[in-house]
């Protein structure tokens, strides 16, 4: 480990509270959720998304509809409430506080978003409560900065993320997942890269089989950074929703996604999404203990930035040094290395030396010619590597850091 791991924090702001009468949203659940988090750690208020971070996901028309608040009766009632002054400034602060927390989880390992999860808003139009879809402009942002590659979204709101996978349709770096009932709204479903609709009255084991046989897949693809929505609509008697998880079953969703971004050190943004509960105390405690959770999870890690496969900025990294380079073939831009612990398909390695730093991750490996899947202490394995080495330059495995107390 090389320097020190910033804690995550909580990105929140009391203006996310808005006024819309008597609704089955209520707004006030973000502040209960935030109160009840309290003493969890710090908390940092978001600044409303630009123009042209709105930009990145939404087109020029919606935004200038949102930001002058000329909204047609037919927008509103997609919207399914109505709209003012105090709701698009309380969405496009939540857009910001998503873009924020997603930039936490690349410095910190975790971000936590007292709020967010807007997933029904397309970039042309607002449904279901969601203005602007803040997952999509985090995303957009950040692969746009470069920041990151590929990203996934894992979307386990009762309700399908129909406008996140619209908008990401087309963009093979963006893994969308969404897990929801099948027989509720939206209508028609859009497609996503991973789509698995439920049967109503779903419980708790039957779910969380589901998701521990999809997961696998959305992993796969790489990402750079996991953004969570984790709509609560999924618990027993939710208003909205007709699957009958317990508060336990949805705790172990939640530490499902934490365990699968500690395993593979890739960060992790949380956002709420859905909860509808008649008792609101119960949506507001639900959402703190997911969010209590991912603060816990030990996704400590790394602080890297992707930028054309150089880290740009350093931070804290876990791992291990498992060798040396050995011998750095520049026509081909193969690199041998002499290992001292071993290697294998699918660990990610630094390599730290003279010509900068270069994170890798393993796709193949030779040794002797011969394709492996894994290398031993003495082994010298071949790599094709993104960037020059040289004999000599350090070679550290990133590793699965402990779990947190
Ligand atoms: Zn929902």
């Amino acid at each position: 480990m090389t320097g020190t791991a910033k804690s995550p924090r909580f990105v929140f702001s009391p203006k996310y509270v808005v006024d819309i009468g008597d609704h089955v949203f209520p707004t006030r659940k973000f502040a209960l959720a935030a109160a009840l988090l309290a003493g969890a750690g710090e908390f940092v208020e978001p600044e409303p998304a630009s123009r042209e971070d709105l930009l990145l996901a939404h087109d020029a028309g919606w935004v200038d509809k949102v930001l002058s608040g000329r909204m047609a009766l037919a927008d509103e009632t997609l919207m399914e409430m109505p709209f003012s002054p105090e709701v698009s400034l309380a969405h496009r602060l939540q857009a910001g506080g998503t873009i924020l927390a997603a930039e936490d989880a690349l410095e910190r390992g975790v971000g936590l978003h007292v709020g967010g999860g807007s997933h029904h808003a397309f970039a042309d139009h607002a449904e279901g409560f969601c203005v602007l879809n803040d997952i999509a402009c985090a995303i957009a942002k950040l692969l746009g900065d470069g920041r990151i590659k590929r990203v996934a979204v894992v979307d386990l709101d009762v309700h399908q993320g129909n406008g996140t996978a619209a908008i990401f349709r087309g963009r093979p770096e963006v893994f969308t997942f969404s897990m929801h009932q099948e027989s509720i709204y939206p209508f028609p479903k859009e497609r996503g890269t991973l789509d698995v609709g439920l049967p109503d009255g779903t419980k708790d084991d039957e779910y969380l089989r589901a998701l521990e046989r999809h997961l696998p897949r959305v992993f796969e693809h790489g990402a750079d950074l996991v953004v969570y929505q984790a709509g609560v609509d999924v618990a027993e008697g939710d208003l909205l929703g007709g699957l009958r998880l317990t508060d336990e079953g949805i705790l172990k969703r939640d530490e499902l996604i934490c365990a699968s971004c500690r395993r593979r050190t890739t960060p992790l943004v949380v956002t709420l999404g859905g909860g509808y509960s008649a008792d609101v105390d119960r949506t507001a405690r639900l959402h703190a203990a997911t969010l209590r959770m991912a603060a816990r999870s030990g996704i400590g890690l790394i602080s890297y930035r992707w930028n054309q496969g150089h880290i740009v900025e350093g931070g804290v990294m876990a791992e291990q040094q498992v060798g040396a380079v050995d011998h750095f073939f520049s026509n081909i831009s193969v690199s041998m290395i002499k290992l001292t612990e071993p290697v294998k398909v699918g660990d990610k390695l630094r390599i730290k030396g003279k010509a900068g730093e270069l994170v890798h991750a393993v796709s193949s490996m030779q040794i002797n010619r011969v394709p492996a899947q894994e290398g031993k202490a003495g082994d010298v394995i071949s790599l094709k590597v993104e960037q020059k080495v040289r004999p000599g330059d350090l070679v550290f495995k990133v590793v699965d850091p402990a779990p947190a107390g």
